[in-house]
């Protein structure tokens, strides 16, 4: 059979949900029952499902699924991982980039599941602080590994949209475990991250 993609949707959920979106629609001024607009609830239940869906995974089981032994102690980086968050004070999108290493202790794991950590914490109601922190410790915590450094370089549109209107501010933040903490080897992450190298 040929690869088929399905999704699920908790039904009681989803109906909870756009009820409460139909609400919101008329209280912002709209007319809920307006052709454009009468499958928008619904919709909107769904994406919301969608982009918080990172409550239901599990990082460490992701991590865990592919470690295997291999006695390398050599950087492990992978860059430019595409990340699509929500602010928890607004409820707004903020996207980036998430750059990420270890440095294996007799355990390494996938490198797709690296990729996979950022979206299960991403995935929620996030401040990016919380989430460069709770990523690295997933890593540390699942492998066990002579160190981790997360760095992420995020745009918020609740800063670009409303308040401040900062449209092309970067915020990056970063956490580092372990060999990290030490001046060089965090100097060559960041060297090998900086896109010097390419
Ligand atoms: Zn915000």
């Amino acid at each position: 059979m040929a690869y088929k993609k399905t999704e699920h949707y908790d039904e009681h959920v989803t109906l909870g949900l756009a009820t409460n979106y139909k609400n919101s629609l008329s209280l912002l001024g709209e007319d809920a029952e307006r052709e454009g607009l009468l499958k928008t609830p619904e919709r909107v239940a769904k994406a919301m499902q969608y982009l918080t869906q990172g409550y239901q995974m599990d990082a460490k089981l992701i991590l865990e699924s592919a470690k295997f032994h291999e006695e390398v102690s050599e950087m492990v980086i992978v860059k430019d991982i595409e990340l699509y968050s929500m602010c928890e004070h607004h409820m707004l999108p903020f996207f980036g980039k998430a750059h990420i290493a270890y440095i294996p202790n007799g355990w390494i794991t996938g490198l797709s599941k690296i990729a996979r950590v950022v979206d299960v914490y991403s995935r929620r109601l996030q401040v990016q602080e919380r989430l460069t922190t709770q990523i690295l410790e997933a890593i540390k915590e699942s492998l066990n590994p002579m160190g981790v450094a997360v760095v992420i370089e995020a745009q918020h549109l609740c800063m670009m949209m409303r308040g401040v209107q900062k449209q092309n501010s970067v915020t990056t933040t970063s956490a580092f475990s372990g060999e990290f903490q030490k001046e060089a080897t965090r100097a060559e992450f960041m060297k090998l991250i900086s896109g010097r190298f390419n």
